[in-house]
């Protein structure tokens, strides 16, 4: 059990790109597992690499579906539809924000023990899949948001 520190916006790690991962070693076991941990301890659906520092390609998942993901190399293959809808973040704590996104999304990733497959999702897991996918690529729901950040109540 570990529990890492969770970068907040202004740190430069979470506006920089990810590199993929080769292959799976230990120490990739052992983040995933913190990364989970970190996630749950603060009560966050999904936890990408660079919120706990590490510029890797690696993303969680847990929506409460009692199907836990773990999205890494993740790509995403198709998307349709549109849902408008509330967005918060572990890296901008206090803070919720409008944002739209797709009500369906297709994505292909490997999992823990590297083996490819496809997650399908639709509402609030098609949203966790968007927003942790940019995560990877340094981008932040902040940045999608036309009506500015609210402070949650
Ligand atoms: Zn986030």
């Amino acid at each position: 059990m570990g529990i890492r520190k969770i970068r907040i916006e202004g740190d430069p790690i979470l506006r920089k790109q990810c590199k993929p991962v080769e292959k799976m070693t230990p120490r990739l076991t052992a983040l995933i597992e913190d990364m989970f941990d970190t996630m749950y301890e603060a009560n966050g659906v999904g936890l990408a690499g660079p919120q706990v520092g590490i510029l890797k390609r690696i993303v969680v998942i847990d929506v409460g579906d009692e199907n836990p993901l773990v999205l890494i190399n993740p790509e995403l293959l198709e998307t349709s539809g549109e849902q408008v809808g509330d967005e918060g973040c572990l890296s901008l704590p206090g803070k919720v924000g409008t944002v739209k996104r797709p009500n369906y999304v297709k994505c292909r990733a490997y999992n823990a023990q590297m083996q490819e497959y496809i997650v399908e999702g639709t509402e609030l897991l098609a949203r966790a899949i968007c927003h942790e996918l940019d995560h990877l690529d340094g981008v932040l729901y902040r940045d999608h948001v036309t009506d500015g950040l609210r402070d949650v109540e």
